[in-house]
């Protein structure tokens, strides 16, 4: 089973992640309701290239695209029944691009949401939840992945399902939540809530014989204002070494001409990178929005920096923009307004 992020982690003070996979196909001509995970299959060329821009760029780490590849969400494609295939392709073309280099490079296999709703309020038990990220979980190892990468998760018994199904293969299980619901996740949980869940997970984990959750963090939401708020309050809930990640949007998601664009530049996320780091976080990314030149800026940002002493909210606010912004679903439609910009 690989070792290679927690040998990265050992030898380096920070490591640089990827930034969007959703939003980076749909300007490489994926439709809106078409599932990204399919083009694993049908155009594999694409998501290599996106990788690579990546590496190239000087990410560490590369995030699969396998964030729906569950069988809840690829029912929706009516494709439930190609969990394993999808998963398997995802993590073998971004293997491929991270050994294509000759410096080390990992593959994090992730692992969205299901878009279901758990017990007691909805229908779907923790078991079967688990059942579903178990399944992702073995087709990633399978194809080579060096770390389960859960992220988008906003409710306590997903969180469960999520860590209990990918701690199944023995490689290391990385997990993010995403805080954009005035500083807490879609189902109310605060940062702190999830250190402690991650915390009680981990507990459960060794007592199984098995490793505790190796990094936790803060993915998607409403700006990188907000995702280096919550990095604050994830430094403050957990213990000194935890190892803390961050994936922010590419600035603030703006509802214009019928589609949703981020308000990012390269300055801004450059900035974010570095506040991220002063925040206490290890593993820095973008989530959506992010584009290779955003990450390029980050890399350059974060090369030769020391961090600083953690950042005010005022400071923060200076930089990146409100820490709580109005939510963009104007002329989207409730839920579907939520869905779409809580990708990856
Ligand atoms: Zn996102």
């Amino acid at each position: 089973m690989s070792d290679l992020l927690i040998k990265m982690l050992a030898e380096r003070d920070y490591l640089m992640a990827d930034g969007a996979i959703g939003t980076n196909l749909f300007t490489m001509g994926l439709e809106a309701g078409d599932s990204p995970e399919i083009w694993n299959a049908d155009k594999p060329e694409k998501i290599r290239a996106l990788h690579d821009s990546f590496v190239e760029a000087g990410a560490d780490l590369l995030t699969t695209n396998t964030f729906g590849a569950n069988s809840y969400r690829l029912k929706l494609h009516n494709a439930q029944d190609r969990a394993h295939e999808l998963n398997y392709e995802g993590v073998r073309i971004a293997r491929a691009a991270a050994d294509a280099v000759d410096r080390p490079v990992a593959v994090a296999a992730s692992m969205g949401p299901t878009g279901e709703i758990f017990e007691p309020v909805g229908t779907v038990s923790i078991e079967e939840g688990e059942a579903a990220f178990r399944e992702q979980a073995i087709a990633q190892a399978e194809a080579g992945a060096d770390v389960h990468w859960i992220e988008t998760i906003s409710g306590r018994e997903e969180l469960t399902a999520a860590i209990r199904g990918a701690s199944v293969t023995g490689l290391p299980v990385v997990s993010t939540m995403t805080f954009d619901t005035v500083g807490r996740t879609m189902m109310g949980l605060t940062p702190e809530d999830g250190v402690a869940l991650k915390d009680s997970l981990s507990d459960e984990l060794v007592a199984a014989g098995k490793a505790s959750v190796l990094a936790f963090g803060a993915n998607c939401g409403v700006g990188p204002g907000q995702l280096v708020d919550s990095v604050l309050s994830i430094s403050q809930g957990g213990t000194d070494s935890q190892i803390i990640v961050a994936k922010g949007n590419c600035g603030i998601p703006e509802y214009q001409d019928g589609a949703i664009v981020y308000s990012g530049t390269p300055e801004i996320m450059a900035d974010y990178a570095r506040m991220a780091r002063d925040a206490g976080a290890r593993i820095i990314g973008g989530c959506c929005g992010t584009t290779a030149t955003h990450v390029k800026a980050m890399v350059d940002a974060l090369n030769g920096y020391t961090p600083g002493d953690k950042p005010s909210k005022e400071a923060i606010e200076a930089a990146l923009g409100p820490i709580a912004p109005p939510p963009p679903t104007e002329g989207l439609g409730g839920r579907e307004g939520r869905r779409r910009r809580r990708a990856s």
